[in-house]
């Protein structure tokens, strides 16, 4: 197969970036066919190895760069450059942020076949370092010591760092804290391959507008050793930490979080707040991990909804009704909805902490509530939806094409998903009036799209 392609395994070539992968990876084309690089960028001529060759396909590692683009920045070779997921560091911010745009552009017009949309220019942040609110951190085992860090691409090798250039300085501090205190507890780490041990993730999370901490430590066993001690040192260590708690995990599972949830110390919840409203945010709930951007974004959507007070509106996806809660304040009534039920709970806690009265939740898959609702009689002006990765379930976009509220707001943090989506519904009778694509996670490929649609 391979005799007919224009390279072979192990040749070394010299090529001319062309674009990007939705990665963040150079690509090359060698008489048409694509090599996938890594780290290549756009305008950049390189020497390259070729290491896999696919029928589509082929994959390089670069050996030498001829020619750099003027949006390549030389980083220091740390650990948290290497690991820590921040696959376009490599990229100055101005480039990255023309990536994402350029990204969103084509997949509207390759997916949705959304030819003449309008997409705005990106809204990037200012300062785009140190804004993570969130850590998850996975703990191991090295030389007999309690270690926690990064994970290794593509391998189940721990990085034993504390540093991260995205997450917040209170957040990488309460890790390093954390895995101090475990090392001189003698608290034993996770072990994947045997799966004995204690100690699996530390999560650590921030209000960044509160200044509340909360730990959380993932076990596999119900008891940790030394469980006051920690407690008490914690406390003592992290002046601003006001809930510890405690999850358990003792499945052999990737997934981090398991059933079992209670609280060691202090509150269940911390607090934050977004523009003027006051959220509780529990450990297992969904909270944006940008604070600065997630205010832009909901700003945008609370723009694209165009409410007078009148409206009905059913947010989909509300997590703890971040967005419903900004959307109460302009509508008539807003319905959230939401498959985790403690999101939900945190969800009607938030609106009472705010006084606010003409929000109500339910819990449940928004495919199967939202056309009950509807089967019911129940309809909206205004929906807004914000799934995870996947995008939304056909039920449910057949829901909204019968029921016809006259404004969607779509938001969306992976654009393959949004033109799918988009195409669907502008079959059903929507028109996509404009994209607004906003960095929530600068240095990483992701990008977040907000997007207005109304009923032709
Ligand atoms: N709008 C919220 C949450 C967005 S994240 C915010 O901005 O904070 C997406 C949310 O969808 C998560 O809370 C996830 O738990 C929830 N979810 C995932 N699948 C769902 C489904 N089928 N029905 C309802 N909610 C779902």
């Amino acid at each position: 197969m391979s005799a007919t392609l224009p390279v072979q395994k192990n040749d070394y070539i010299d090529v001319v970036f062309e674009d990007l992968t939705h990665d963040g990876a150079g690509v090359a084309k060698v008489d048409g066919y694509p090599l996938f690089i890594p780290n290549g960028l756009p305008g950049e001529k390189a020497k390259v190895k070729v290491i896999k060759v696919n029928k589509g396909y082929g994959i390089g590692r670069l050996v030498e760069l001829y020619e750099k683009s003027p949006y390549r920045v030389d980083i220091p070779s740390t650990d948290a450059n290497k690991y820590g997921g921040c696959q376009l560091e490599h990229i100055s911010y101005e480039g990255q942020l023309k990536f994402k745009e350029n990204q969103v552009r084509q997949v509207l017009t390759r997916i949705g076949k959304l030819e003449d949309i309008k997409v705005h220019s990106i809204l990037g942040m200012k300062n785009p370092w140190h804004y993570r609110n969130k850590a998850q951190v996975p703990v191991g085992e090295k030389d007999g010591r309690l270690i926690a860090g990064f994970f290794k691409p593509r391998s189940h090798e721990i990085v034993d760092t504390n540093e991260s250039l995205i997450q917040l300085p209170e957040i990488n501090e309460a890790v390093q804290a954390v895995k101090e205190i475990c090392n001189e507890l003698r608290i034993p780490a996770y072990d994947e391959e045997t799966h004995k041990g204690v100690v699996r993730h530390i999560m650590a999370r921030y209000g960044k507008h509160t200044g509340e901490l909360m730990v959380v430590i993932i076990t596999r066993t119900v008891d940790i050793p030394n469980k006051s001690k920690l407690v008490e040192e914690i406390v003592a260590r992290l002046p601003k930490v006001k809930s510890i708690v405690h999850n358990i995990n003792s499945k052999r599972t990737n997934v981090i979080l398991g059933e079992k949830t209670s609280v060691l110390w202090g509150n269940e919840v911390i607090y934050d707040y977004i523009g003027d409203v006051k959220f509780a945010i529990s450990a297992l709930s969904f909270y944006q991990v940008n604070p600065v951007q997630t205010k832009v974004l909901y700003d945008k959507a609370l723009e694209y909804a165009g409410l007078n007070g009148e409206e009905s509106v059913i947010d989909a996806y509300c997590g703890i009704g971040t967005i419903s809660l900004f959307l109460a304040q302009k509508a008539k009534k807003v319905f959230g909805v939401e498959v985790v039920p403690e999101a939900i709970e945190d969800a009607k806690r938030n609106a009472e902490l705010n006084g606010i009265t003409n929000a109500e939740f339910a819990a449940g898959e928004a495919e199967v509530v939202i056309p009950k609702w509807y089967k019911e009689g129940n309809s909206a002006d205004v929906l807004v939806v914000d799934p995870p990765r996947k995008g939304c379930d056909e039920a449910l976009l057949k829901t909204i094409i019968e029921m016809k509220p006259k404004k969607v707001v779509y938001v969306s943090c992976n654009p393959a998903t949004l033109a799918r989506d988009l195409r669907i519904l502008e079959d059903g009778g929507y028109k996509t009036l404009e994209v607004q694509p906003v960095d929530m996670f600068p240095h990483t490929t992701h990008v977040e799209c907000v997007s207005q649609l109304v009923l032709e």
